[in-house]
């Protein structure tokens, strides 16, 4: 058996992203940049006025107070989208609105609320301190500055940053096709009856849906038989996708036919059977395919939590490498067992718990039984908690889980 570490080391290290698009910006969330950003200029370009006020000089402020305020001359005014029609002059104030560029000779702004006009005069009733009320040109971006860097994933404040820049597209990492199979002489697809002894096919949406979470686009393969034929010619429409998933038949039972399609297909087998728990059959392989080199297969194990397990290990940062991001990781914490989380056997356990805040940090429990036939555990599960095997964590010991959403 193969540990995780080693496992996810043979899979990642044959994973390189795909090439780029350019989309329109809208569309670039939770895209990954395919290129550094810089900005091109100043942002702002230009000194302006945080507040509805008045621009002034605050030399001319120096000795004013509430008793003796300074008067300063009304000599202009500057709104939004404008510019000042001449320099201010020393000894005046020019009205001024937020987000308007400040007149050359202003250094700084008095809101309107601490300020009174009288007819052609402005009395100003304290000393302004320069730069006051006044957003500095460059103060969120210098012209030259990589402001976003390739491999980060766009959200929402990195569009409105990219639309300051007038970038209408942006070029970013294609999005990996990913075939998805399901195998199994017992699985009905929805749709399908099941008859005596069948069961419905979960597999596929699971894992549609987790390919979906990750960013990358899902493609239906469907349910083949338990047969080497139905395997290879199901496993063949994918071969214009990036990545090929199947689940279930990668055991040693006599019906477990999905490594020998593979191999009918020309797969190189870089790694099967994982020490971990749930997980233990899952094989790695890549096809030789056509203009896209190396065709990565990742053969899952049948059973639904494991498949759902397997794919957040190893296919998860898998596809997110090809999807060009530089992080691969969930976000890990150190939880609180509120109980005993018992991991019997010696295979590295992957234990679905739920988290509760507390008062310095999080507590962690098991979602209940962990049989890996029991999908509710996923549903219910905000993390998995990694315990060695044969071991306990006992109730208020530390466990290290790893987050599966905000919990
Ligand atoms: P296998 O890996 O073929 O031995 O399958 C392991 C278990 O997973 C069996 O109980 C299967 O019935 C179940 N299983 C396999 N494929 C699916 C599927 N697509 N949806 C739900 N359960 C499945
Ligand atoms: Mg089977």
């Amino acid at each position: 058996m193969i540990p995780v570490e080693e496992a996810r080391e043979r899979i990642l290290s044959r994973m390189s992203a795909l090439g780029p698009e350019r989309v329109e910006l809208p569309r670039a969330l939770h895209r990954v940049l395919s290129e550094d950003i810089v900005a091109a200029r100043d942002i702002p370009p230009w000194p302006n006025s945080s507040m509805d006020g008045y621009a002034l000089r605050a030399a001319d402020t120096e000795a004013a107070s509430g008793p003796a305020p300074a008067r300063l001359t009304l000599g202009g005014r500057v709104a939004a989208g404008a510019i000042a029609e001449r320099p201010l002059r020393p000894g005046e104030a020019f009205r001024i609105f937020t987000g308007a560029p400040l007149p050359e000779g202003a250094d700084s702004v008095i809101p309107q609320e601490e300020v009174r006009e009288e007819g052609p005069a402005l009395r100003v009733p304290r000393p302004v301190r320069s730069g006051e009320f006044v957003r500095p040109r460059g103060e969120d971006m210098r012209a030259g500055d990589i402001v976003l860097q390739r491999g980060q994933a766009l959200g929402a404040a990195e569009l409105g940053l990219l639309a300051t820049l007038e970038r209408a597209q942006v070029s970013v990492v294609k999005r990996p096709q990913v075939g998805i199979l399901s195998t199994g002489d017992e699985i009905v697809d929805l749709g399908g009856v099941p008859g005596p002894g069948q069961i419905p096919n979960s597999n596929t949406y699971s894992l549609m849906g987790q390919v979906a979470e990750a960013g990358a686009l899902p493609v239906n393969l469907g349910v083949a038989r338990d047969r080497l034929e139905d395997i290879e010619t199901r496993l063949g429409w994918g071969l214009g996708c990036d990545a090929l998933i199947s689940s279930a038949g990668v055991s040693v039972g006599e019906h477990d036919f999905v490594k020998a399609a593979l191999a009918r297909l020309g797969a190189e087998q870089h790694l099967w059977l994982v020490d971990m728990r749930p997980g233990k059959p899952i094989a790695f392989a890549t096809i030789p395919a056509g203009l896209k080199g190396a065709l990565p297969v990742f053969a899952l194990p049948g059973n639904p939590v494991s498949a759902m397990v397997t794919f957040e290990l190893f296919v998860r940062p898998a596809l997110l490498r090809m999807a060009g991001h530089a992080r691969l990781d969930r976000p890990m914490i150190t939880a609180r067992a509120q109980a005993d989380i018992p991991n019997p056997g010696r295979r590295r356990g992957y234990l679905r718990v739920t988290l509760t805040p507390e008062p310095d940090g999080y507590g962690a429990r098991l979602t209940g039984d962990q049989g890996s036939g029991i999908l509710r555990s996923m549903v219910a599960a905000d993390g998995l908690a990694v315990v060695p095997g044969d071991t306990t964590i006992e109730a208020g010991g530390q466990v290290r889980v790893i987050l599966l959403r905000a919990a």
